[in-house]
């Protein structure tokens, strides 16, 4: 039963039970309506209600500037975001370069502004990502798909100096940053394997005039596990399905001045003109923003399980995010301690320096070398109701997700079990 299992999958991921009481009730009948949450329109003025709610909520828990910042709800999952983040962002830098070339050139036709454009776009449109992990891989991978490999700039591999395999983060003084890119994009925890940024890279933040690069950042999956730096972001999305809520919304946070007035995307006309992909209308955040999120119809049932995790993290962490992350750290340190404990039954796979609080990748071995020991963790691990535990099938190996809503007790129960086997 629910009640015996602790589960580390690593997204859909185990959800509070209260909260799923909650839903459940509210999906029969909302509020006492006689009709279930996804059965109201997303045009009712409830729907509206539990948006609102569930972004003011974010915005107080993650102390996001609500004047400087847009919480977008949307719906196409982080792989959605590796290509709205390309469209918005590059967007947003053609707008820069037009405006600019219309005031520096108050006189010129059309087509003389066009020309100038295109020799822009030409020669100093660059997207620079940070390659640390399969997803920022395949986020990478998109945008070399949507505008072509001659606008993406790879700043660094990680792979490239840790023997072609990912599980260091190279020193920041390595990375190769392009000049006034349309956006700089990293993962700050990589879920396959198990990579994490300690902190927010420093080279990224703002210089002494206070301002920086145009920082994306993916953070589906340790998003409210820890304070961050929100104003050293441009752009910064998560899937629900991790720590926030169910799978079905993708949270954008993005800074206003991507949006009207101060940012107006181009036309579909320019965009063609100058050869760079049009976004289809449900990418584009100043559509979404406009629309409060409604543009087209969202699923109003899981914003309004997020927003009921949230009220559960306000309530129970009166220091907001802070709290969430000394008990995330506590967990972590309790099984990666477990682990180190025996280093002739475990190998953790990613160097020490960037180990994941969230997802905690590791082999079982015996004299050193990986063999059927692993096959009778997971299976030892399952009987006694620790599941989940399978490491992503492009890597192998176990990962336990330590996610939010993973209990402390657990964390426990999972750190003894693993002294216990390797003790056996
Ligand atoms: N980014 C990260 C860090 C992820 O872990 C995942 C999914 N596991 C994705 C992006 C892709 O998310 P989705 O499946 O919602 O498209």
């Amino acid at each position: 039963s629910r009640s015996e299992i602790t589960y580390f999958g690593a997204g859909p991921a185990l959800l509070p039970t209260d909260v799923l009481e909650t839903a459940a009730q509210a999906l029969l009948d909302y509020n006492g309506t006689g009709l279930g949450i996804a059965e109201h329109s997303h045009r009712s003025e409830l729907a509206t209600n539990i948006i609102n709610a569930a972004k003011a909520d974010l915005a107080t828990y993650l102390d996001i500037p609500s004047a400087d910042y847009e919480v977008l709800f949307m719906q196409a999952g982080g792989t959605g975001e590796f290509a709205a983040s390309v469209y918005n962002l590059v967007g947003a830098w053609v707008a820069r370069q037009h405006t600019a070339l219309l005031q520096a050139n108050p006189g010129a036709d059309e087509a003389t502004i066009l020309a100038s454009l295109r020799q822009k776009v030409k020669s100093e449109l660059k997207l620079d990502y940070i390659v640390t992990g399969s997803w920022s891989l395949k986020a990478y991978q998109e945008a070399i798909r949507l505008v072509g490999p001659e606008y993406v700039n790879l700043v660094v591999d990680a792979r490239t100096a840790n023997d072609g395999k990912f599980g260091k983060i190279p020193d920041q003084s390595t990375w190769k940053l392009s000049k006034d890119a349309a956006l700089v994009y990293y993962c700050d925890n990589e879920t396959v394997d198990g990579v994490e940024f300690p902190e927010f890279p420093a080279i990224l933040g703002p210089g002494p005039d206070g301002t920086g690069p145009i920082v994306v950042a993916d953070m589906s999956s340790n998003i409210l596990s820890r304070r961050i730096p929100v104003t050293n972001y441009s752009l910064l999305f998560f899937g629900a399905q991790k720590n926030l809520g169910s799978t079905g919304v993708t949270v954008a946070v993005l800074k206003k001045a991507f949006l009207p007035p101060t940012t107006v995307q181009p036309s579909a006309a320019l965009l063609r003109k100058l050869g760079l992909p049009i976004p289809p209308i449900i990418l584009q955040y100043e559509t979404i923003a406009k629309n409060n999120s409604l543009y087209n119809t969202l699923s109003i049932l899981d914003v309004f399980i997020a927003g009921q995790v949230l009220k559960k993290l306000l309530k129970t962490f009166p220091d907001k995010v802070d709290g969430q992350q000394a008990l995330s750290a506590k967990k972590a340190e309790l099984i990666y301690g477990a682990l180190e404990a025996h280093p002739e039954a475990y190998k953790i796979v990613p160097d020490k320096s960037v180990r994941s609080r969230m997802n905690i990748c590791f082999r079982v071995i015996k004299n050193g070398a990986v063999d059927e020991s692993e096959k009778a963790f997971l299976k030892e691990a399952t009987s006694i109701g620790l599941t989940g535990l399978k490491g992503h099938r492009s890597v192998g190996g176990i990962r336990a997700s330590n996610y939010n809503s993973i209990p402390l007790e657990g964390a426990e129960k999972l750190a003894k079990f693993i002294g216990e086997f390797a003790k056996a």
